[in-house]
């Protein structure tokens, strides 16, 4: 049997060392660290996400606040909102819920937001200095990755790596991480030729697709560890929908490690978010 990688009980662990941080900075008389999240529109995904982020704050000592805002706001509302936050030192992290209503340039929002604010790591000078390994803020879901990976393998050094998925959010971070912690890899993507092949000679496999069970059982050689970002809905019992991944996870049992969906990468993503504002706060008091 594969080990079953506790995405759960490893983000409780980086939890408690973010919130030991945390008390150890105000305990020094700095001020508590504190998070801002933007929301735009009523999309019920994004408010759940948003109501588990302000949770999570609670849970580890930082403060949080909340701008929710009508789906009718215009950009250059939303522009105005994030230049006031960057501008207020008590706002250590800034992060806009995506997706925002088609009327607001996605791009142009992460690009107004400070740099040193940015805790999704998703602006473009974040992005540069995390391929050029120079410090930096770093996408949270892909970081996540990385530290499940590392709790079965702390030295990740010269293993094949496959990520499977070159999105701006997940895929291409991953892989850049992965390249930094000395993995050889390769990015595949829906134009990629034999697939299976590639992932069959693969240590790491990474899967980042959004397609329920694409990766298949033979797909894996022995012993590889392997990590599902997928998450999708698919009808389950009762009326009710249920989570996959997109790896079939009952297939893979002959892989050395792998994550389940959901208790894998998903509640990484949110530790990491408070791991970054904890990040932030210090550098910008430094
Ligand atoms: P995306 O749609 O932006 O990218 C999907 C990628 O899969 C693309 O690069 C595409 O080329 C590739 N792809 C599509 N079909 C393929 C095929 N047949 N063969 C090979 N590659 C193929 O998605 P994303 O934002 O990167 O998210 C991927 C998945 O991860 C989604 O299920 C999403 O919900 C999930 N996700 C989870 C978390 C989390 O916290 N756990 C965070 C972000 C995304």
């Amino acid at each position: 049997m594969a080990e079953k990688i506790d995405g759960r009980a490893i983000a409780r662990e980086l939890d408690a060392l973010t919130k030991a941080e945390i008390d150890a900075m105000v305990a020094a008389g700095r001020e508590r660290p504190g998070l801002t999240v933007v929301l735009v529109g009523d999309d019920p995904a994004s408010e759940v996400y948003v109501t588990h982020k302000v949770r999570a704050c609670e849970r580890v000592g930082l403060r949080s606040a909340e701008h929710r805002l009508p789906a009718a706001t215009t950009q250059d509302e939303l522009l105005a909102l994030i230049g006031r936050l960057n501008a207020d030192a008590h706002v250590h992290g800034i992060l806009v819920q995506v997706p925002l209503p088609d009327h607001i340039d996605e791009r142009a929002v992460i690009e107004a937001i400070d740099p040193a604010k940015d805790v999704d790591g998703f602006h473009p000078v974040n992005v540069g200095r995390l391929s050029t390994g120079t410090g930096g803020l770093r996408p949270c879901t892909p970081l996540g990755c990385i530290k499940l990976l590392q709790s079965v393998e702390p030295d990740l050094a010269g293993m094949d790596a496959l990520v499977i998925g070159r999105s701006n959010i997940v895929g291409k971070p991953v892989a850049m991480m992965l390249t930094a912690l000395g993995c050889t890899v390769t990015i595949a993507h829906s134009k990629t030729r034999d697939l299976p092949g590639k992932a069959r000679a693969a240590d790491i496999v990474v899967a980042a697709v959004g397609i329920a069970n694409f990766v298949k059982g033979d797909w894996i050689k022995d012993g590889a560890i392997v990590i599902d970002v997928g998450i999708n809905r698919t009808p389950g019992e009762n009326g009710k929908d249920r989570l996959v991944g997109d790896v079939a996870f009952d297939e893979v049992q002959h892989a050395r490690a792998v994550t389940p969906v959901p208790g894998g990468v998903g509640p990484m993503t949110i530790a990491v978010l408070l791991a970054n504002t904890v990040q932030a706060a210090k550098a910008l008091s430094a």
